[in-house]
């Protein structure tokens, strides 16, 4: 098994697998396989050391990640050790002690989850209520950096002084008013209440004999927090980083908390793995052009292992509609080129902000190409799915007085927004739950000082109807988890929802009705109690203080967890994943969410000056990391471009990490002139094989028509020589119009 897990490790890859230390760091740069020691770490102390699954903890950094790395262990461990690992990202891992033992410190049982949506809702809430003049985006990513260093509303107001802070302050206390009267969390707080449950019930870890943590350059102070908190009892600690991949400063990562470990443990054994695994030596070279221009940077050089490959591909084009149009167009070339080798999925396209991607999809869709969105138009976002979640989580949580009142009147039941507002605001007065406050009025128990239309009263009792049915039917059969499904099922009837939709949304209600179709299907797995309880690994978590373990599985749990588990489910790519996704699709993400990933094909468009670097980023050192990031995620070729115009149509000039004289001359002295193509190192590098005689037949057809571009391959054997030896591989020179092709491994 030793050999089998160290096996394809290199040495320093090896020595930190098999390291005897308690507390472990690993620095490297891109594509060096940290997250692939990590994993194998994580194989070897199972296998090995004899550590129990459910006593290991593992942070990624994105479900995705979580889920891939999940998928590798099994290999190595057999599916039914792997399951029982604690394995997730930081948000999830806590969200399984909170809904374990959360009630020991005061949380309540069937606490609900804020989404970013509605935890900005509340606060524009807030905002409109006390007649300010800020900015709500602002003010809740102020909410979150205090949140991030631990700072609670009641610490903040301790310390403020300015009227603004003061302002602000205020802000942050109603905000958690309302959340604490809801009985919701945010992302935030999951991780603050985690710190705080861990504190105060620290048998809570006691069984924790490992932690290992990849991506630790972006953790914030609260996970670093959460971190210590998990090794309180033992001080067996793995991370993996990269100080040039610290890209979440904005969002109060610490890139200190590296050099905060090393002083907290000084025997903190430190490990450097030098060769790049994922990259070509012409991707790596044009990385290290942009990294570089940080001078405060220790000097640190990238050494491949692939062959030099084929150069980085730098375009202006004229307009952001060009620059799409093209792009979707050196997509299908390379397609064709390769004989359809290259997948849809083996392309990405990154961003810096995910607004750029309306003109990219358009060309995409145009085009016909199968994409995904990552972090964009999110599944749960969609209207219809929205609506039913806010049933759901009413249904769950009462209390959640921001989900209900968004629902009271759709579909439209005559309780109109006068009245709404009216019984919103007297909920507050009387200091009542607005649901609370409603039954009463619905079942004749109050009065309401406004007076109600007859018809709103009948849509009132409805709507109460309908929720006090869905609650029946979620603690129907105490024994018993809840069938979710069935749970969702009742409300759609009660909605009449395909109807609804029908009416309301003639042109689309088709593909409507089948994402409502999604949603149920999703309901029908997360009621089967074995997908319950590996949704929460609840086996994993030891009972503690008469709380046992089997309490979770009954009521109506799996329905908080079913909504919990989507809160945190951030992005439909995260989602594709989970379901294991057939269709081959390209990828677009932004920058941010593509850490940590990889591709054959990678292009990085609207390179322009106030995207990257971004007109409001503060940190210019992280915007060029970012591009570092970007570019880095690329294994075979790399497209740059940007436009004269942007999609507003402003003039763009091109960014100003890659208007250098050290990038200029890097592109120009190579240029976009040579191409080369050897398909067969590419399969290799995918792990394919290679195309079909006759789909090679088409792109020979293509090649043949531009005979004089053929391009000896980097002296070697002429193009001919290795076309007639392998009977596939082809160059050009021009980039126009036939392209490129491309290896890693030449071979
Ligand atoms: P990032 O900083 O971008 O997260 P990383 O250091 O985590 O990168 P990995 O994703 O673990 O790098 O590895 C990059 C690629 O290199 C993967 O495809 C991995 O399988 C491969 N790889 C890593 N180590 C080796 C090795 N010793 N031999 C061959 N391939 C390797
Ligand atoms: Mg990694």
């Amino acid at each position: 098994m030793a050999g089998q897990i160290l096996s394809g490790l290199n040495s320093a890859q090896r020595d930190a697998v098999t390291s005897d230390a308690d507390v472990v760091q690993v620095l490297a740069p891109p594509g060096s396989g940290k997250t692939k020691t990590l994993t194998a770490r994580v194989a070897y102390l199972l296998a090995h050391r004899q550590l129990k699954p459910w006593n290991i903890i593992v942070c990624t950094f994105t479900v995705k990640a979580a889920t891939e790395m999940k998928e590798r262990i099994r290999k190595f461990v057999g599916d039914e050790c792997a399951k029982q690992l604690k394995l997730g990202t930081f948000h999830s891992i806590a969200l399984r002690y909170l809904k374990q033992y959360g009630v020991h410190i005061g949380l309540a049982k069937d606490f609900g989850v804020a989404d970013t949506a509605d935890s900005k809702a509340i606060v524009k809430r807030i905002i409109r209520q006390n007649d300010l003049s800020i900015d709500a985006g602002q003010a809740r990513g102020r909410i979150s950096t205090q949140k991030a260093k631990g700072i609670d509303s009641e610490q903040f107001a301790r310390t403020c002084k300015s009227t603004e802070q003061q302002e602000f302050s205020q802000i942050y206390q109603d905000y958690q008013a309302m959340l604490d009267a809801s009985e919701l969390l945010d992302y935030d707080d999951l991780l603050l209440k985690c710190c705080t449950l861990l504190r105060t019930q620290r048998q809570c870890v006691a069984n924790i004999e490992a932690l290992l943590i990849d991506e630790f350059q972006d953790t914030n102070n609260i996970q670093y927090q959460l971190m210590s908190l998990f090794a309180q009892h033992r001080n067996v600690i793995t991370i993996v980083g990269d100080p040039d991949q610290s890209i979440y400063g904005f969002r109060s990562a610490e890139i200190k908390n590296l050099s905060r470990m090393r002083e907290s443990w000084p025997d903190t054994l430190t490990i450097n793995l030098e060769e790049n695994y994922r990259s070509s030596g012409a991707i790596l070279l044009a990385a290290q052009h942009i990294i570089e221009q940080d001078e405060a940077r220790p000097p640190k050089k990238l050494q491949a292992t692939h062959a030099f490959g084929l150069r980085p591909i730098l375009r202006k084009l004229p307009h952001a509609q060009a620059e799409a149009e093209w792009l979707v167009s050196e997509v299908k070339r390379l397609q064709t080129l390769t004989g359809n080798l290259l997948q849809p999925s083996d392309f990405a396209v990154l961003l810096r902000s995910a607004a750029l991607s309306r003109v990219m999809e358009a060309a995409l869709g145009q085009a016909g190409v199968p994409y995904r969105m990552v972090g964009g138009s999110r599944f749960y976002d969609r209207v219809e799915i929205k609506l039913l979640l806010d049933y759901l989580r009413v249904i769950n949580t009462p209390t959640n007085s921001e989900a209900l009142a968004r629902i009271i009147n759709v579909p439209a039941r005559r309780v109109g927004e006068t009245t709404v507002k009216a019984l919103v605001e007297e909920a507050r007065q009387h200091r009542t739950p607005l649901w609370i406050y409603i039954k009463a009025i619905a079942q004749g128990n109050r009065r309401s000082s406004t007076r109600i239309h007859e018809t709103a009263m009948l849509g009132l009792r409805k709507f109460v109807g309908i929720i006090l049915g869905g609650r029946a039917k979620a603690e129907a059969n105490p024994s018993q988890p809840v069938a979710v499904v069935d749970v969702l099922n009742l409300v759609i009837k009660k909605l009449n929802f395909e109807k609804y939709l029908t009416e309301h949304y003639k042109e689309d209600h088709e593909s409507r009705w089948s994402n409502v179709e999604e949603l149920l299907a999703q309901a029908t797995e997360a009621s089967d109690p074995a997908r319950l309880q590996s949704l929460l690994e609840l086996s994993t978590l030891p009972a503690i203080d008469g709380v046992e373990q089997a309490e979770l599985s009954t009521k109506d749990d799996a329905l908080s967890v079913f909504l919990a588990n989507i809160a945190l489910t951030t992005t439909s790519l995260e989602k594709a994943e989970a379901d294991g996704e057939k269709v081959s699709q390209l990828t677009i993400s932004t920058i941010h969410a593509a850490k940590g990933l990889e591709w054959p094909v990678v292009f990085i468009p609207a390179c322009y000056d106030g995207s990257i670097p971004h007109s409001r980023a503060e940190d210019n050192d992280e915007e060029r990391r970012l591009l570092y990031v970007g570019m880095t995620r690329a294994q075979a070729v790399l497209y740059l471009s940007s436009p004269a115009r942007n999609s507003q149509r402003e003039e763009a000039v091109q960014s100003t990490f890659l208007n250098q004289p050290g990038v200029i001359s890097f592109f120009e002295e190579h240029g976009p002139s040579i191409s080369f193509a050897a398909t067969k190192g590419l399969a290799t590098t995918l792990g394919r094989d290679c195309p079909t005689q006759s789909e090679l037949e088409t792109c020979k057809k293509i090649l043949d028509r531009d005979e004089d571009n053929y391009w000896p391959l980097n002296g070697e054997a002429p193009f001919t020589e290795l076309a007639k030896a392998d009977g596939i591989g082809f160059g050009m020179q021009n980039m126009q119009p036939a392209t490129v092709f491309i290896s890693t491994n030449t071979t």
